[in-house]
C-alpha cells in the first residue's frame, strides 16, 4: 500500500472564514472564545476533508492564527522584550501585537518585520533574536493540535519549522550570527519532541526549506550538529521536509542527516530524483512531492507516474506521495468555482483536488482496478487543454517567433532621447510628478462595487469616473505638479485591471491564497496565449490629457509584475508567458503614444521578488525579465518618455539589470531609508533620470517642505541635477485627499526651492 501524505493545508478557509473571524476579533466585535471556536471548526473540517480526499496522514500544527514562523518564535519563547508585558498578561493579545503592532491602553509597539517566504507571495514575520538569549518551551500548540485531531480519530503528523531554518530566517538585532543560538535552542526542540512522542505521535515533520538555497559552511555544520543532537533524544520519527527547489549541493548533507524520512520537491526539480535515490540510505522513507503545491493546474498524471513508478521500483512501501510543498500556497476547493466554464474548470485543481490526484497516483501504483477510470478522465482533461484553441493561438506564436533584438531596443540611446524629450516636454529642472494612483475613497470603491453588481449602469459609472478624473487633474494643476496623472480611479488592482481586459486570463470566485495574516489575494489565472483585443487605458489617459495643457502620464503595469502576481501556465516557460504579456503592452504603449500621450510609465514593482532562490539562476531570470520590459517599452519615438516605477526593493544586487531596462526615468521608494536605497544607483553611476521618493505614502503623516528638501539635497549631492525628479515613494491610493494635497503642496514647494538653490 502506497502512503499518501500532505505537508500542510490552507488554513484561511474556503470562504475565508478565518479572515472574518480574525478581523471581527481585532475589531473587538467578537470574543477570543469565538475565534478559537472558528479555528477549531476549520481544523476539524480540514482534517476530515483531507482524509476523505484519500490522505493517509494529514499534517497538524499547520494551522496558524497569523503565521507559522511567528508561531515558532512564540513556541520557543523568542519574544522580544518590548512585547513581554503583553504576552505574559494575555498570550493571544501579545501574539497579535508581535504580528500587527499595537497602539492602545498605553502600549505603542510596532510589529515584527515582515518579509517574503522564499519565492512565494506569502509573507512571514521575521523573529528578532539577540546574542546570548535563552529559549524555553512556551505553550503547547503542536501538542494540543495533535491531540485535537486524535480526539476526532485522526492520526496526524505535527509540522514544525526546523531549528536551522528557524534561525536562518530570523534576524538578530545586534548583527551577531543567529546560528550561534543553536545550542540554546535545541533543548527546546528536544523537549517538544519528547512531549509529542509521549502523546503518541508516530512521525513529526521538520521543515527545513533553507536546504534548497545556497548554504555556507556554518549553516551546513549547523545542520549536522542540530540533527545529531536531536537523533539522540526520545522522539517520534522525523520527516525532514525540503521544498521550492532542488537540494543540489546540499543533497549529500540532507540525505546523511540522522532522520527517518526525507521530502523532496519533484515538481520544481524532477531531475533530482535519480540523485536522491542514489544517496538515500536504505532505511529511509522518501516523500516524493509530485503534485504542485503552488499553482492551480491539474497534474499531468502520466508524467508524475513515470517518476512515481521509478521511485516505487526502488523503494516499495518506503515511498510516500505528497504535494511538492505545503498547500498553503493553493486555493482550497475547485468545487466552489461555479462561475468558471466547464472546460476551463476541467483543467484546474485546487488543494482538495490535488490530494485526490495523489490518491489516484497511489491507487495506480497499488494496481487498484478502479484507478484506471480516474486516470482516463484526467488524461482527457489534459488533452483538452493541450489542444484547445483558447490556449494556443498561432498568431501569438508567430509574433513571438518573429521577435528580434531590435524589438527590445529604443531607436536611440538615452542621451539623444533626453534631448528629444526635453524639447518636446519643456519641463523645469527637478520636475515633479506622482506615481499614478490618487486616493481611492470610500465613494470610489462603492461606485465600483455597485457597478460590478449591476446597480450602477456603465454610463453612470463612466460619468462618475470622469468626474473623479477631472477633479484629480484640477487638484494637480492647483498644486502645481509638472507631469500629471489621471488618478487610476477605474482600477481595482494593478494586475486584475489589465487581466480583465486581456485574452488568456481567467478570474476565480474563491481562489484565495493567504498573503499575510488575514490578508488574501486572488491571483488571476493566465491559461492561454495572451492577446489584447482592444486598447485598455487609452480612453482615460486621453480624456485626462484633454483637460490640461500639462503632460499627462499614461500608466501601465509591466509584464514581469503581471506575471509575478498571477497563477501562470505550466505548459510553457515563464519567460515566454512574460514575452506575450510584453507584446500586448507594447501595443498599448504605441496606442497611447498615437493618442498624444508623451510620457508613459510602466510599473515593475515585482521585478526583484521574481529572483530565483539560487544565485546561479539569477542571470537567466534577470535577462528575460529585462528583455520583456524592453519589448513593452521600445516601440516609441525618441521624444516619448518612458518611466518605470519600482518599490519594496533593495537594488544592490540587481542594479545592472535595472539600468539595462533603460527607462528614461525610474521612480523608487527611498524616503523611509532616508535615501539609502539610492546608494546602489550612485555607485553604479546610473546614467538615466531618477525620482527618489521623498514622501512615505505608507503613513498618514504629512512631511513638510524642509523634510523633503533635506532628502532632495542629499540626492542632489550624489546625482547630477538634470537626473533628478521629485515624487512620492509610490501611489497614493491608500491615502486621504487632505493629507495627499498637503504633502504634495510641500513636495512642489521643496522642488521649487531646490531650483532656486541649485
Ligand atoms: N501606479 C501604481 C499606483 O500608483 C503603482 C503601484 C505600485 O507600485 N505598487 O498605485
Ligand atoms: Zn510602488
Amino acid at each position: 500500500m502506497t502512503t499518501v501524505t500532505n505537508l500542510g493545508f490552507p488554513r484561511i478557509g474556503a470562504k475565508r472564514e478565518l479572515k472574518r473571524a480574525l478581523e471581527a476579533f481585532w475589531a473587538g466585535e467578537s470574543s477570543a472564545a469565538s475565534l478559537q471556536d472558528t479555528a477549531r471548526g476549520l481544523r476539524a473540517r480540514h482534517w476530515t476533508l483531507q482524509r476523505e480526499a484519500g490522505v493517509d496522514v494529514p499534517p497538524s500544527n499547520d494551522f496558524s492564527f497569523y503565521d507559522q514562523v511567528l508561531d515558532t518564535a512564540f513556541l520557543v519563547d523568542a519574544i522580544p522584550a518590548r512585547y513581554r508585558e503583553l504576552t505574559d498578561a494575555d498570550p493571544l493579545a501579545g501574539y497579535f501585537a508581535m504580528a500587527r503592532g499595537v497602539q492602545r491602553d498605553g502600549h505603542d509597539l510596532h510589529a515584527l518585520e515582515m518579509t517574503k517566504w522564499f519565492d512565494t507571495n506569502y509573507h512571514y514575520l521575521v523573529p528578532e533574536l539577540q546574542a546570548g538569549q535563552g529559549f524555553a518551551l512556551r505553550g503547547d500548540k503542536p501538542l494540543a493540535e495533535y491531540r485535537e485531531a486524535k480526539a476526532l480519530g485522526i492520526e496526524t503528523r505535527p509540522v514544525l519549522l526546523g531549528p536551522v531554518s528557524f534561525l536562518l530566517l530570523s534576524k538578530t538585532v545586534d548583527g551577531s550570527p543567529a546560528l550561534d543560538l543553536l545550542d540554546a535552542l535545541l533543548p527546546v526542540y528536544a523537549q517538544l519532541l519528547a512531549h509529542l512522542k509521549e502523546a503518541g505521535a508516530q512521525w513529526v515533520q521538520l521543515d527545513e526549506p533553507v536546504l534548497v538555497q545556497d548554504l555556507d559552511a556554518a549553516a551546513r555544520t549547523a545542520f549536522e550538529h542540530a540533527y545529531a543532537v536531536l537523533s539522540g533524544v526520545p522522539r517520534p520519527k522525523v520527516l525532514l521536509a525540503t521544498y521550492f527547489g532542488a537540494l543540489e549541493d546540499n543533497l549529500g548533507l540532507a540525505a546523511a542527516l540522522p532522520v527517518e524520512g526525507l521530502h523532496v520537491d519533484l515538481v520544481r526539480a524532477p531531475e533530482q530524483l535519480d540523485a536522491v535515490l542514489k544517496v538515500l540510505p536504505a532505511d529511509r522513507v522518501l516523500s516524493a512531492g509530485l503534485v504542485n503545491g503552488r499553482n492551480i493546474w491539474r497534474t499531468h498524471l502520466d508524467n508524475a507516474l513515470v517518476l512515481a513508478r521509478y521511485a516505487h521500483g526502488h523503494l516499495g512501501e518506503r515511498l510516500w506521495l505528497a504535494p511538492s510543498c505545503s498547500l498553503l500556497h493553493s486555493p482550497v476547493d475547485l468545487d466552489l468555482e461555479t462561475r468558471l466554464d466547464d472546460e476551463l474548470r476541467g483543467w484546474l485543481a485546487f488543494s482538495k483536488q490535488k490530494l485526490q490526484e495523489l490518491r489516484l497516483l497511489a491507487d495506480v501504483l497499488d494496481a487498484r482496478p478502479q484507478a484506471e477510470a480516474g486516470l482516463a478522465e484526467s488524461r482527457a482533461r489534459i488533452e483538452s487543454r493541450r489542444q484547445s484553441p483558447r490556449v494556443h493561438k498561432p498568431a501569438v506564436a508567430t509574433r513571438l517567433a518573429a521577435l528580434t533584438a531590435a524589438d527590445a531596443q529604443r531607436h536611440s540611446r538615452y542621451p539623444q532621447r533626453h534631448l528629444a524629450q526635453a524639447a518636446a516636454l519643456k519641463l523645469p529642472r527637478f520636475p515633479t510628478t506622482t506615481i499614478g494612483s490618487f486616493p481611492q475613497t470610500l465613494e470610489v470603491r462603492e461606485a465600483r462595487a455597485r457597478h460590478k453588481s449591476g446597480k450602477l449602469s456603465d454610463a453612470d459609472y463612466n460619468a462618475f469616473l470622469a468626474t473623479q478624473t477631472e477633479h484629480c487633474v484640477r487638484v494637480q494643476e492647483q498644486i502645481g505638479l509638472d507631469v500629471l496623472v489621471h488618478g487610476e480611479f477605474e482600477r481595482n488592482d494593478m494586475v486584475e485591471y489589465f487581466g480583465e481586459q486581456l485574452d488568456g486570463f481567467a478570474f476565480t470566485k474563491n481562489g484565495w491564497v493567504q498573503s499575510y495574516g488575514s490578508r488574501c489575494v486572488k491571483p488571476p489565472v493566465i491559461f492561454g496565449d495572451v492577446t489584447r483585443p482592444r486598447p485598455m487605458t487609452v480612453r482615460w489617459s486621453q480624456y485626462a490629457q484633454s483637460l490640461t495643457d500639462r503632460p499627462m502620464k499614461g500608466m501601465l503595469t509591466g509584464p514581469v509584475t503581471v506575471l509575478q502576481w498571477s497563477f501562470v501556465r505550466d505548459d510553457q516557460s515563464r519567460a515566454d508567458t512574460c514575452r506575450q504579456i510584453a507584446l500586448a503592452l507594447r501595443d498599448e504603449v504605441l496606442d497611447l503614444e498615437a493618442a498624444g500621450i508623451g510620457v508613459i510609465q510602466i510599473d515593475e514593482p515585482a521585478i526583484r521578488e521574481g529572483l530565483p532562490l539560487r544565485r546561479a539562476q539569477w542571470r537567466d531570470y534577470l535577462d528575460w525579465a529585462v528583455e520583456a520590459f524592453r519589448i513593452s517599452a521600445s516601440g516609441v519615438r525618441d521624444a516619448t518618455q518612458i518611466h518605470t516605477h519600482m518599490c519594496y526593493s533593495e537594488f544592490n544586487d540587481i542594479i545592472h539589470s535595472v539600468a539595462a531596462m533603460d527607462a528614461d526615468v525610474i521612480s523608487i521608494e527611498t524616503s523611509r531609508s532616508r535615501m539609502e536605497l539610492l546608494d546602489a544607483f550612485v555607485r553604479f553611476q546610473y546614467p538615466n533620470e531618477i525620482g527618489p521618493g521623498v514622501y512615505d505614502i505608507h503613513s498618514p503623516r504629512v512631511p513638510d517642505k524642509e523634510e523633503m528638501l533635506a532628502l532632495l539635497r542629499k540626492a542632489a549631492e550624489v546625482l547630477r541635477p538634470e537626473q533628478i525628479w521629485v515624487n512620492p515613494d509610490c501611489g497614493l491610493k491608500t491615502r486621504g485627499w487632505k493629507e495627499t494635497r498637503a504633502a504634495l503642496e510641500a513636495l512642489v514647494a521643496a522642488a521649487r526651492q531646490l531650483r532656486e538653490e541649485t
